[in-house]
């Protein structure tokens, strides 16, 4: 654990669960001991937020897996931050890859996203990562810097011209990367059961650490949390969470598993 926050453990559900299941999985998870020290959150599908934040424990906060780039309004099918807190969301995921991958959202709109959500008082999951044949060709470092970049450009305008990304009003908070966590999640090693190694995962966050350290400011490295995901298990994630810089983990398969994600936040102790 190299930043100075609390190891932080994340749940994406992605589109899986029924009201059934879920409730099932809210009770596992209820009844799961968690260690104190770890931040943990969940994200479920949109419609069963409500769901899950009326009978889930407090010790656990809710996230969403995605979130309108601006103030609500005439945008048929999108969900606006301010739903979000409306539900009592803590956070939201943006830049996950199959968001990038599958439907196609890019660089510059994620940051948007990203600079709204922070801009209204959620904390942002921000995700980074390279594809199979980014990874081959040698250029794992430059995808995730240039995703960091698209992030990074877009909260530090939060503070200095507003108006360049937002068409109305002044944010309701005051931007901070204490409401940021980068997840680290290469494409190839989501949902296929095979995890980088401890070293590959290393590897890329201190370079995710040194980026930041280069480009926003020492202090922002020092105390981010850098949290790994893509095929994180009960049986993997106590070497990867060895790791000096690995500082959590963002759980996609594992995560529907009540016990099992127990296992995952509290590999850290
Ligand atoms: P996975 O998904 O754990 O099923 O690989 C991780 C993620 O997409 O966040």
């Amino acid at each position: 654990m190299a930043g100075t926050g609390k190891f932080f453990v994340g749940g994406n559900w992605k589109c899986n669960g029924t009201k059934d299941s879920i409730s099932k999985l809210v009770s596992d998870l209820n009844n799961a001991k968690l260690e104190a020290d770890v931040d943990v959150v969940v994200a479920p599908p949109f419609v069963y937020i409500d769901q899950v934040k009326g009978s889930i424990t407090d010790r656990i906060e809710i996230s969403a897996q995605n979130s309108w780039v601006g103030k609500g309004g005439a945008f048929t099918g999108e969900i606006s931050v301010e739903q979000l807190k409306d539900l009592g969301c803590k956070w939201v995921i943006l830049g996950h890859s199959e968001r990038r991958h599958i439907i196609g959202e890019k660089d510059d709109f994620i940051g948007k996203k990203a600079a709204y959500a922070l801009s209204e008082g959620l904390g942002v999951i921000a995700c980074v990562g390279e594809l199979l044949e980014e990874r081959e060709a040698g250029k794992t470092f430059d995808v995730c810097y240039q995703q960091l970049k698209a992030f990074a450009g877009k909260f530090m305008l939060l503070t200095t011209d507003l108006k360049s990304i937002f068409f109305q009003g002044k944010p309701n908070a005051v931007p901070s990367w204490d409401n940021i966590v980068i997840a680290y999640e290469p494409v190839w090693a989501i949902g296929t059961g095979k995890v980088a190694t401890p070293q590959q995962a290393q590897e890329v966050h201190v370079a995710v650490r040194d980026w930041l350290k280069n480009n926003v400011s020492a202090e922002v490295a020092s105390k981010i949390r850098i949290i790994y995901g893509g095929s994180v298990n009960g049986g993997n994630c106590a070497e990867l969470a060895k790791q000096e810089d690995i500082d959590g983990f963002l759980v996609g398969g594992a995560s529907l598993k009540g016990p099992e994600f127990a296992t995952i936040v509290n590999s850290a102790t």
